[in-house]
């Protein structure tokens, strides 16, 4: 084992890197300029340190509140509900929806240990208790967790004074929102549908 192979072994740990683009990436940087990797080495390490959840939403912030939280031109009254801070920022890319959004941070998994207890469901009904937000979107994925997780939420939601509704399909089953195009989440925003 060598410095090379170190770096090699930890890319192809990360998601969608296999050995060979570990590889290709780990050749690139020994090839680039040491300021290439100390600049990427310093972007890494100060992640954990200046991310953190936003305190109403939940999604990814450098400050106590996330940019759509904090901008007043949003929609107050609409609340779109999601896995997890990255589908906030498939949904924002397409540049279709202008409420607020939820960040469960998961789905339920019972196969995992994953209960209704360890996503952000207290701050969601409490959210939905001040009274400004007139419906609930569902985005979680189409997989059997995310139906599973958006019956479970609508279910709680029932008698609170709102109405839920669920993107419509046409994502791809069993996929995830962010492998879903930009034209297919932007239609399944507008033909959402109530349950
Ligand atoms: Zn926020």
């Amino acid at each position: 084992m060598n410095a090379l192979d170190d770096v090699i072994n930890s890319l192809s740990r990360l998601p969608g890197v296999g050995k060979k683009s570990a590889a290709r990436i780990a050749h690139h940087l020994l090839k680039s300029d040491q300021s290439v990797c100390e600049r990427l080495a310093h972007d890494i390490t100060v992640l954990h340190e200046r991310i953190r959840p936003c305190r109403i939403c939940g999604s990814y912030t450098e400050e106590e509140l996330c940019p759509v939280c904090q901008n007043p031109g949003r929609d107050r009254t609409l609340l779109c509900v999601v896995e997890q801070p990255q589908d906030v920022q498939t949904i924002e890319a397409v540049h279709e929806y202008a409420g607020l959004f939820h960040v469960l941070g998961g789905v339920i998994a019972p196969l995992d240990g994953i209960g209704p207890d360890q996503l952000r469901l207290s701050e969601l009904i409490a959210r939905i208790q001040e009274g400004e937000i007139k419906e609930v979107i569902l985005a979680t994925n189409p997989t059997v967790e995310g139906d599973t997780t958006a019956l479970y939420v609508q279910r709680i939601l029932r008698n609170l004074n709102v109405t839920v509704t669920r993107l419509a399909s046409g994502l791809p089953v069993g996929g995830d929102l962010e492998y879903a195009d930009r034209l297919t989440l932007a239609r399944s925003f507008r033909g959402r549908s109530s349950f």
